[in-house]
């Protein structure tokens, strides 16, 4: 997570650093203020949080604390990690926990994964699939998005990675036989965790809730509490539009968690902290890069360490 962080944390904690030296340490306590507000801005905290957040350190700060960067620094920390941890409460997932700890459910662990195309969808799907497989846990995978051949291909190689079974029907099939299938698969061949890759085409809100709606309908037939996780993926290089994308999805399906992708090569990772201020949803998982290994599962105070490292 540090390297994923390295351009917001030069961003944001290299800007604050840069203007304390120049001002001698002798900063007025408006300059600090307005400096951090620019610096989170340009780092995608949003007009919003990052106003939120000034405010924050303005009402905890002692005048004579602004000539010291490291109470000032220290503020700004804890209250990122407040933002961050004051989610709304969600049931962690099979991938965070051992199986013995979810006996009571009825398994398979169903996941549906929705977010726009190229966000990183397919990527985070075989990602997770090979996380489990690292458990030991048995996957299947469902190619739900069945307008996009070459994103079923894609999804092919991901699941052959984690000796995964992968349900695909031919292009064009409706998504919810696709999410039937492979649900039955699951049931069938005694799988643990059970990961549904949809399609992500956002131009028609009604098409999309409908598709939604329809491969909800017909997973919780058989399993009444499932989906047991949505997880909505953002791409972090898109900054303020993935909150936008999100208030969208979440007016069409009930969003579980956030999964984070390409936090790597970005200085937009402030977004993490707009989306968990606006959204209140837990983000679950941030992808660092394009291979297998690198998803990693959301912890604030990792995240808050990477980026005043
Ligand atoms: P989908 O259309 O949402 O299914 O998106 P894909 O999974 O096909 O990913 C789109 C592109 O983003 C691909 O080139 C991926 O390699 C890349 N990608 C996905 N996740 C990450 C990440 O965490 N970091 C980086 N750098 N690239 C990623």
């Amino acid at each position: 997570l540090k390297g994923g962080l390295r351009k917001t944390h030069s961003q944001i904690i290299t800007g604050l650093d840069e203007f304390f030296i120049s001002k001698k340490d002798k900063a007025s306590r408006a300059e600090a203020l307005e400096t951090l507000f620019e610096l989170l801005v340009q780092a995608d905290v949003g007009v919003r949080t990052s106003e939120y957040l000034v405010d924050k350190v303005k009402a905890r700060m002692n005048a004579e604390d602004y000539s010291d960067p490291k109470i000032f620094k220290n503020i700004l920390r804890e209250e990122i990690f407040t933002i961050l941890t004051a989610t709304k409460e969600n049931p962690k997932g099979i991938l965070e926990n051992p199986l013995q700890s979810l006996s009571d459910k009825k398994l398979p662990h169903i996941v549906l994964m929705v977010g726009v195309n190229g966000v990183g969808k397919t990527t985070t799907t075989g990602k997770l699939a090979y996380k489990a497989h690292l458990r030991g846990q048995k996957v299947v995978i469902g190619a739900a998005d069945t307008f996009r051949a070459a994103a079923v291909e894609q999804l092919a190689v991901w699941a052959q990675r984690s000796n995964a079974e992968m349900i695909r029907l031919k292009e064009g099939s409706d998504p919810a036989s696709v999410a039937f299938e492979t649900v039955k698969k699951a049931s069938e061949n005694g799988s643990s965790v059970c990961l549904i890759d949809t399609a992500g085409r956002l131009q028609n809100r009604q098409d999309l809730m409908q598709e939604l709606a329809k491969i909800g309908r017909v997973i919780s037939k058989e399993n009444p509490d499932a989906p047991h996780e949505v997880l909505l993926v953002l791409d972090a290089t898109t900054g303020q539009n993935a909150l936008q994308q999100a208030k969208v999805f979440l007016e069409v399906v009930n969003i579980t968690g956030l999964v984070l992708t390409k936090l790597d090569g970005t200085a937009k990772g402030g977004i993490a902290i707009a989306i968990a201020s606006e959204l209140g949803l837990p983000i679950r998982y941030v992808g660092v890069g394009e291979s297998v290994e690198d998803l990693e599962v959301f912890e604030a105070h990792e995240f808050v360490n990477a980026l005043f490292a």
